[in-house]
C-alpha cells in the first residue's frame, strides 16, 4: 500500500522536476540565444562563414598528414598557443572584439605545416578558451574558430601559391617545404608577411560584419581602424612572420620565441588597463576623474590661447522614478545607451564623461556659447529620441535636462567655477519644467556669490529646447510612449 500510495507522488515529482531537467538542458539553453533575435541575413551569414569552415576542414584534410615531423612542429605550436591563452588568463577576456597575439603561433602552423593542420589550430585554441578563460555563447566561438580556420587556410594556399610563383621551390614539390627559407631571406619573408596579411584581413572583415549586425552601436573606428588595434595587428604579424622564418630553420627557435612573444601580451593588458582606469565600466565613457583631468588641461590651453570652450552638466529627469517603475537593471541599461548615444552626438574632439550616478559632464573645446548651446541640444533631443524598450516590451521614454557654461574670449576662469555656473544652470532647467537646455548668459560674466536669478538667464537660444513635461512640482506619473 505504502509503495502505491508513494507512486503517483513519485510520478507527480518527477513531472514537476521535468521542465528543471529541460531548462538544465544545453540544448535548452540554446533558446536564451541572442542568435535567434539576430536578422535572418545575419544569421545567413554565420551559417555560410560555419559551412565554408567545414567544407574547409574536409578539403585540407584530404591532404598528405606529413609524418612524425609534422606532427611534432604541430603539437609544439599548439603548446605555444595554449601557453599564450595560459598568459591571458588571469586578466580574462575583455567582452567584445577580444584582441591577442595568437598569430604569431598559427600563421607559422598554417605555413609551415601540411595544410590539413591550418583550420585545426584556432578549433582547439577556441575550444581551450571555452573552457579554460570564459564560457560565452557557443555559437560565437564556433563562429570565430570557422573565421580563423578560413583565413588561416586562405594563408596557408597564398603562401604555397607565393613561393612557387617567386620560384622558392621546385614545381612539384609541397609549398610548406621550403627547407632552407635563410638562402631565399627576403622573399620567403615577403610571400610569408603576404600570406598573413590575407589572414588577417579575412578574419577581420568576417568577425566585424558579424559584430556589426549584431551590435550597430559598435563603433568600426575604435575596434579596429585606430591607432591600437591597427599597430597591434602589425606588431602580431610582424612576430609571426619572424617565429615562421626561425621555425623553417630550427623548431628550436620556439625556446626562444615564445618569452619574447609573450611580451606585446603584456603591452596589449597593461593598455588594456590603463584604458579600463580611465573609463567608466557601465557607460563606457570616461569616468570623473579622467574627465575632470582631460578638461582642466583643454580649459588652461584655451585660457592661454585665448579660445572659446563650454562645459555642459546633463541630469536625467526624474530617474529614481525610471528606476522604481522598470528596476535597476533596466536603469543601468539606459546609462548604458546614453553611453553609446553621446559620442554620436558630439564632435571629434568633445569630450564626454559620467560625473557621477545619472550625470554626465560634455567639454566642448572651441566651441563659442551659442554652438554650445546647439549642441548641448541636440544632445538632449538624441536623449529623449533614444528607443528604450522595458522588460515588459513598453516604449518608455528618458529626458535629460541639461547646463552649459560658456568661457568666451579665454578669460581667466578655473574648471570648478566653469563647472559651478553650469550646474546652476542645470538647476535652473530642472525648475523651469526638465527636458530642456539652460546656459549662462554670456554677457552678464560668471560670479559664482551672486544669487541664480541676477547671475544666470535663459539663453536666448533657449526657445530652441521644447519642454515635453510642464513645470512639475513634483514627478510626474510614469508614462510610456506608444511607437
Ligand atoms: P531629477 O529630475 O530631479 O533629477 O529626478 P531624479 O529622480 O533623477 O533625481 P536624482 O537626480 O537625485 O536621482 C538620482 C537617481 O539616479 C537615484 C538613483 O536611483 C539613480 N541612479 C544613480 N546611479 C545609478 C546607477 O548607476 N544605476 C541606476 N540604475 N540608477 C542610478
Ligand atoms: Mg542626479
Ligand atoms: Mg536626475
Amino acid at each position: 500500500m505504502k509503495s502505491r500510495g508513494r507512486g503517483p507522488a513519485v510520478a507527480a515529482a518527477t513531472v514537476r522536476a521535468w521542465p528543471a531537467a529541460i531548462r538544465a538542458w544545453p540544448l535548452w539553453r540554446m533558446r536564451t540565444w541572442p542568435v535567434w533575435t539576430m536578422p535572418p541575413w545575419l544569421l545567413g551569414f554565420i551559417i555560410a562563414v560555419v559551412a565554408a569552415d567545414v567544407a574547409g576542414l574536409g578539403f585540407a584534410a584530404s591532404h598528405p598528414a606529413g609524418g612524425l615531423h609534422g606532427l611534432v612542429l604541430f603539437a609544439l605550436l599548439v603548446a605555444c598557443d595554449v601557453g599564450s591563452l595560459e598568459l591571458t588568463r588571469r586578466a580574462g577576456e575583455k567582452a567584445g572584439i577580444a584582441r591577442g597575439m595568437y598569430a604569431v603561433w598559427e600563421l607559422p602552423a598554417a605555413l609551415l605545416l601540411p595544410l590539413m593542420y591550418a583550420p585545426i589550430v584556432p578549433v582547439i585554441r577556441l575550444a581551450l578558451t571555452q573552457w579554460r578563460v570564459r564560457r560565452g555563447f557557443l555559437y560565437r566561438r564556433v563562429f570565430s574558430a570557422a573565421a580563423l580556420g578560413l583565413s588561416y587556410l586562405a594563408a596557408a594556399l597564398v603562401f604555397r601559391s607565393g613561393v612557387h610563383w617567386a620560384g622558392l621551390v621546385p614545381p612539384g614539390q609541397p609549398g610548406h617545404l621550403v627547407a632552407e627559407p635563410f638562402r631565399h631571406g627576403l622573399n620567403w619573408m615577403l610571400v610569408a608577411a603576404a600570406a598573413g596579411l590575407v589572414q588577417n584581413v579575412i578574419n577581420t572583415a568576417l568577425v566585424l560584419t558579424a559584430a556589426k549586425g549584431a551590435d550597430h552601436t559598435i563603433r568600426l573606428r575604435d575596434a579596429q581602424f585606430s591607432w591600437e588595434p591597427l599597430y597591434n595587428d602589425l606588431a602580431e604579424l610582424c612576430l609571426a612572420v619572424l617565429v615562421a622564418f626561425g621555425v623553417a630553420s630550427s623548431p628550436i627557435a620556439l625556446l626562444f620565441a615564445f618569452p619574447f612573444a609573450a611580451l606585446p601580451l603584456r603591452a596589449i593588458r597593461h593598455a588594456q588597463l590603463v584604458s579600463d582606469s580611465r573609463t567608466d565600466s557601465k557607460t563606457g565613457l570616461l569616468n570623473a576623474r579622467t574627465w575632470e583631468h582631460e578638461a582642466a588641461a583643454a580649459l588652461a590651453r584655451a585660457v592661454h590661447a585665448g579660445q572659446p570652450l563650454a562645459v555642459a552638466v546633463l541630469d536625467l529627469d526624474w530617474f529614481k522614478l525610471v528606476n522604481d517603475t522598470y528596476g535597476h537593471l533596466f536603469g543601468d541599461e539606459v546609462l548604458r545607451q546614453i553611453g553609446l548615444c553621446l559620442p554620436g552626438a558630439l564632435r571629434d574632439y568633445d569630450l564626454a564623461g559620467r560625473f557621477g550616478g545619472e550625470e554626465f559632464v560634455l567639454l566642448l573645446p572651441f566651441t563659442r556659447a551659442v554652438d554650445a548651446f546647439r549642441v548641448a541640444d541636440r544632445v538632449r533631443g538624441r536623449i529623449a529620441d533614444l528607443p528604450l524598450n522595458a522588460p515588459g516590451g513598453e516604449a518608455v521614454q528618458v529626458t535629460a535636462s541639461v547646463g552649459v557654461a560658456a568661457l568666451e574670449g579665454g578669460s581667466q576662469r578655473e574648471l570648478t567655477e566653469l563647472m559651478a555656473a553650469a550646474d546652476a544652470a542645470l538647476y535652473r532647467a530642472k525648475r523651469g519644467g526638465r527636458n530642456q537646455v539652460q546656459m549662462l548668459s554670456p554677457a552678464r560674466g560668471l560670479s559664482a556669490t551672486s544669487g541664480l536669478g541676477e547671475v544666470f538667464e535663459s539663453h536666448p537660444l533657449s526657445g530652441l529646447a521644447r519642454p515635453m513635461l510642464p513645470s512639475q512640482p513634483g514627478p510626474p506619473e510614469m508614462t510610456t510612449r506608444g511607437r
